[in-house]
Formats: C-alpha cells, sequence, structure tokens
C-alpha cells in the first residue's frame, strides 16, 4: 500500500460501546472522499475491550494503525501520541471516538483544505445534550481566555475535532511541552484557517470522562499554559493596597495629632491582616500553579510510553 494521503487519528478510553459504529461510520467517510487513507487508532489505557476492537479491525483492514500507550495518559498525550504516528503525506483529521464529531463532516473539511487552508477546525452551531451550565461556564472559559490571549485567540467553540495540513502537524509536532493544551498549541501554530460549522450530536454511547474538576482543571491548564497574565495580578494589587494603605496612614497621622489617640484600631488592624493574609495566599497559590508546570516541564520525561504500535500497510 502507498503512503495515505490523510490520517485520522482517535484518541479511544473505554470506548468498546462506540467503537464498532464508529468504525463504520469513519471507513464510509473516509472512503467517500476517495484518498488513500490511514485510520490511527490510539488506546489510551482503556481498561475495557477497547484494544481488542482496534486489533480486530486491524486485522481486518490493512488501513488501520494502532497505537497503544502503556497506561491512561489522558486525552491530550494520546491524541499527541496519534499525531507523532501519523504517516500521511497530506493531512490529518483529529476526531473523537464517541460520535459527538460526526464523521460525516470531514468530507467538508477535506472540501476546506482543497480551497488553501491549512486548518479546517469543525466549529458547533448547536450543543445537543449539554446542560445550561456547561454552556455557560463554557462560554465564559472562552471569553477569559480572548482576554487573556493577546496574539494567539482561541476560535470559540470548537474543539480538538479538526483537519491540518502536512505543515502545520510538523509544526504542531515541534511543542513538546508537557502540559499540553491543545486546543491553545492548535491556535499558537498559526497558518491560514478557517471554521467549518457543524451540529454537535450527544455522544452516542458510553459516557464522558469528563467532570466539573476535570474541566475546571482543563481551563487552569489553559490559562496558565497559554499566559502569564495571573502573574501580572499580584503586581496590580499590590499597587492598589500601597495606595490605599499610604492614604489610610496618612489619616491615621492627621487624626492623631488633631485628636490624640484613643486605641481603637482593633477592628481595622484585623482587616487588614486577614484580607492581606488571604491576598497573599492567592498569589502564593497563582505563583504554585506556574511553578509546579516548570517543575514538570523541567524533568524533561517523554510525553508517553508506547507498548505496541502497528502500522497501517
Ligand atoms: N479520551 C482519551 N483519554 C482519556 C479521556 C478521553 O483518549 O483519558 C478520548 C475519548 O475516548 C474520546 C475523546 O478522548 O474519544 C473525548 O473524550 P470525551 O468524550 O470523554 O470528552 P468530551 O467529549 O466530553 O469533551
Ligand atoms: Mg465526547
Amino acid at each position: 500500500m502507498s503512503t495515505p494521503a490523510i490520517s485520522v487519528v482517535i484518541p479511544c478510553y473505554n470506548e468498546q460501546e462506540v467503537l464498532p459504529e464508529f468504525h463504520a461510520r469513519i471507513t464510509a467517510a473516509m472512503e467517500g472522499i476517495g484518498l488513500p487513507f490511514e485510520l490511527v487508532y490510539v488506546n489510551d489505557g482503556s481498561r475495557d475491550g477497547t484494544l481488542a476492537l482496534m486489533l480486530q479491525a486491524q486485522a481486518g483492514d490493512p488501513r488501520v494503525a494502532v497505537v497503544n500507550l502503556s497506561r491512561n495518559f489522558g486525552k491530550e498525550i494520546a491524541l499527541t501520541a496519534g499525531l507523532d504516528h501519523a504517516a500521511c503525506s497530506e493531512a490529518v483529521v483529529v476526531i473523537d471516538a464517541d460520535l459527538q464529531d460526526p464523521p460525516e463532516v470531514i468530507p467538508a473539511l477535506v472540501a476546506a483544505w482543497r480551497q488553501g487552508f491549512d486548518v479546517a477546525y469543525a466549529q458547533r452551531s448547536v450543543r445537543h445534550g449539554e446542560s445550561w451550565l456547561k454552556r455557560v461556564t463554557a462560554a465564559g472559559f472562552y471569553r477569559v481566555m480572548q482576554r487573556l490571549g493577546g496574539r494567539v485567540q482561541l476560535p470559540q467553540d470548537t474543539g480538538d475535532f479538526r483537519l491540518m495540513s502536512r505543515r502545520s502537524l510538523d509544526a504542531l509536532l515541534q511543542l513538546r511541552e508537557q502540559h499540553r493544551f491543545m486546543k491553545g498549541l492548535f491556535a499558537w501554530v498559526g497558518f491560514p484557517s478557517v471554521a467549518v460549522p457543524y451540529d454537535r450530536a450527544p455522544r452516542a454511547a458510553g459516557t464522558t470522562k469528563w467532570n466539573w474538576w476535570k474541566l475546571w482543571n482543563l481551563s487552569l491548564e489553559g490559562i496558565t499554559s497559554f499566559t502569564v497574565g495571573p502573574l501580572k495580578i499580584a503586581s496590580y494589587l499590590g499597587l492598589g493596597i500601597a495606595f490605599i494603605s499610604a492614604a489610610y496612614i496618612v489619616q491615621l497621622l492627621l487624626r492623631t495629632l488633631l485628636f490624640g489617640n484613643p486605641v481603637a484600631g482593633y477592628p481595622s488592624l484585623m482587616a487588614a491582616v486577614l484580607f492581606l493574609g488571604g491576598v497573599q495566599m492567592m498569589m502564593l497559590g497563582i505563583i504554585g500553579e506556574y511553578l509546579g508546570r516548570v517543575f514538570n516541564e523541567t524533568k524533561g520525561r517523554p510525553l508517553y510510553i508506547v507498548e505496541r504500535h502497528i502500522p497501517s500497510g
């Protein structure tokens, strides 16, 4: 078999319920495009029959490649592992296995790429099956990121579902940081990009691996790996408090000189001590978030360990 023009990278963690249907639909969608392709399934340490299903698909179709990671590394790393092992010469498509990203959208992504765009990202026009709370928090997160992002802007309502040209993939693969906020990395790479709108379906089967705590951490990850903005808060807050304190000291001095000192300072003393204590703890926390990430980066570990790699063809 010749080298595939397009690789499709699919990170999977416990997806045995949807994988057969996904495989059928992605194969049909890719065959409709008419370019040689491969499907790179990454098993991210699933505890169910996901790997067996992948190997079975591989045995029946030489266009399937399997990358089995040694344990669960998380979606962002699993995705990176798949991108590292993509053999495509032209372009790569990133898609979730749970059918929330409909494979039928891929031809539209390919059409946009053929018009000369390096990146065609699928943009959700409707979010089915997601609570209003999730929608509101997602919108808030994008707004914060837009404020903080500066030169690098995150497109709204966009997941990892996208097509990238080989050269933008090569650029992306040069970014080897441990803390991988993929949306931020995609945006950092740049190149001419275009949005392709689609309807986001609810999960076909299985359950989401996300919960509120994980989403909160993902947002932290996004902000801290994207911008050092929060580190500046300390400087400005400190400056503000210094000004207020100076005014307060002047007022105290004048009052003492004019009216004597009746020693009534306990509540204001307590308020100042507690307030400053809280502010300092919060600032230490912010510095800690960044320091922890510096710590993880300096260890220079590989991003993932591959247990087995079966290439396509
Ligand atoms: N995934 C993964 N490793 C993980 C968690 C998720 O490879 O540790 C995969 C999962 O199998 C799916 C994709 O990442 O193909 C998106 O996961 P999920 O549907 O749970 O996320 P959501 O759609 O809720 O953002
Ligand atoms: Mg999903």
